[in-house]
């Protein structure tokens, strides 16, 4: 059975209606007549985790650059989160972060950190997507294979089965936008149709979230929005998030590498707490009312799909989102990258939707955007003892250079504003390596430990305005 055969003009269809495939529907629906979402899960009207999502149960943090490219495709989306009650703040302002042996600097920088649940976040984003008049969706419902001519050179669109059951039907499409996540059936489905698959960089590091929900209050936070305690190998190889969500509520996140998972019982998560490299969150959460049971889940590696190296690939397919890199969530970078993804999807696009070869126009320059991301999980993951799998090159003497860095963040407002805008995908890692930041990492230095002693006190204390953001201002 034919259910849309895209007869009358061009038409796209995105697998899989998460964040990656919402963003990806955003921009085909201006360079087709038509666009269809199909989603296995069945998706209400609300903000909800899904099955398909379970990541939806922890921590979302949404660097800057992911928000802005957002908002350049929903302009009104920081208004729609701020009404939804979710907390738009100032990055270093707003975040007492406590990081390699200290509390980071908290003043202003400009820079907005969205804190807002993934599935509130997903919703505004998805009503959006679908108040398109050209875009369907199609939920409950799973692509089965993909369809394409007799000489596999070309997928024309893709089988659909409904999610309980029945038989397949068929859609037929110009361009097949494959966004089912870190399980994308595309290596499969490249076998299966005679091309190679695409070589996997997998970098296993064995971290478990594990998440509840609490009642917020006034006054249970001072001097700060959010809490984020970050680990320190290879003595502690713990992360703690405190962050705030709309409807007045909080969500403590504890990760833990190689290994060290927090229990998903209360005393377990207490303790688990109590051992993380700082007592902020250890402190506060005995008094807060819990709203939810205690989820986990695992995220056994970091891994990225080459699919830039191959030298043959079916036109009319394409992946974004997970499917192309998933990286370790403690430095959220996922919706970011996702969303960076889609814009190289928009710039490929607009050179002409039926170009030959756009397949390796795209992932070549998808290549080039989650490199840097990419590179930074891979650095930071390799100062934990248990990581395995294939080191970046030069990590080693970069992760020796980026203590300093981090130390610096405790007193030095140039160097963390910097750290904060690569940090945040606004600026290249190069940044780190200017005259400036060196001579002040030298000074540091040479005057002899006074940054690990400021980092020491609480944050809060030192409030200024960034010199590196106003410089760029
Ligand atoms: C614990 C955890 C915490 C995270 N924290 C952060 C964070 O703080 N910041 C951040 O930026 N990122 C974070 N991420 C990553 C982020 O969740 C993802 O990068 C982001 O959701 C983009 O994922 P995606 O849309 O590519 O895939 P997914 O979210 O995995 O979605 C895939 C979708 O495809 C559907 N699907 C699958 N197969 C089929 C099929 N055959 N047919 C139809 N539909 C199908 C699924 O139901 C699902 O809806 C975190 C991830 C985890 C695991």
């Amino acid at each position: 059975m034919s259910i849309d055969s895209g007869q009358d003009g061009r038409g796209a269809v995105v697998i899989g209606s998460s964040l990656a495939g919402l963003l990806a529907a955003r921009v085909l629906s201006t360079h087709f007549p038509r666009v269809t979402l199909i989603e296995r899960d069945e998706v209400r009207h609300q903000a909800e985790v899904r099955k398909g999502q379970p990541q939806a149960r922890h921590v979302h943090g949404l660097l800057t650059s992911g928000l802005n490219v957002m908002t350049r495709y929903f302009p009104g989306l920081p208004e729609r989160l701020r009404a939804g009650g979710a907390r738009l703040v100032d990055f270093a302002k707003g975040l007492r972060w406590h990081a390699a042996g200290g509390y980071r600097l908290q003043f202003e920088t400009g820079l907005l950190a969205a804190f807002v649940s993934r599935p509130f976040l997903e919703w505004q984003i998805r009503q959006e997507v679908l108040s398109r008049p050209n875009v369907t969706l199609l939920d409950h419902r799973h692509v089965t294979a993909l369809l394409t001519t007799d000489d596999r050179d070309r997928v024309v669109g893709v089988s659909i089965r409904g999610s309980a059951g029945g038989s397949d039907a068929e859609l037929r499409a110009d361009l097949v936008v494959d966004a089912t996540g870190r399980g994308s059936l595309t290596p499969k489905w490249l076998e299966t149709l005679g091309y190679r698959r695409p070589e996997e960089h997998i970098v296993p590091i064995d971290v478990r979230y594990t998440s509840r929900i609490y009642r917020r209050r006034p006054g249970d936070l001072q001097g700060a929005e959010a809490v984020l305690i970050s680990p320190a190998p290879p003595e502690n190889n713990r992360l703690g998030a405190l962050f705030p969500m709309e409807d007045d509520r909080w969500i403590v996140s504890l990760a833990g590498w190689g290994g060290e998972h927090a229990p998903a019982d209360e005393a377990g998560f207490l303790r688990f707490a109590q051992q993380l490299p700082a007592p902020d969150i250890a402190r506060l959460l005995p008094r807060l009312e819990p709203l939810s049971e205690i989820f986990t889940q695992a995220f056994p590696a970091n891994r990225r799909r080459h699919f830039e190296r191959l030298s043959a690939f079916p036109e009319g397919l394409l992946v974004i989102g997970d499917g192309v890199c998933s990286f370790n969530p403690a430095y959220g970078q996922g919706m970011t990258a996702a969303a960076m993804q889609a814009a190289v999807l928009d710039d490929v696009l607009s050179a002409g939707p039926s170009h030959r070869r756009l397949w390796q126009t795209y992932f070549r320059r998808v290549a080039k955007v989650v490199d840097t991301p990419w590179q930074m999980a891979l650095c930071e993951d390799f100062r934990f003892p248990k990581t395995r799998g294939r080191r970046p090159i030069g990590s080693i003497p970069m992760n020796a250079y980026l203590a300093r860095v981090q130390r610096a963040t405790h007193h030095d407002p140039l160097v963390y504003g910097a750290f904060i805008e690569v940090l945040n995908l606004i600026a290249p890692p190069g940044r780190l390596f200017l005259p400036t930041i060196l001579w002040r990492l030298f000074r540091n230095w040479w005057r002899g430990g006074a940054d690990s002693e400021r980092g020491r006190r609480p944050a809060g204390h030192l409030q200024t305005t960034c010199p590196a953001n106003r410089a760029t201002q």
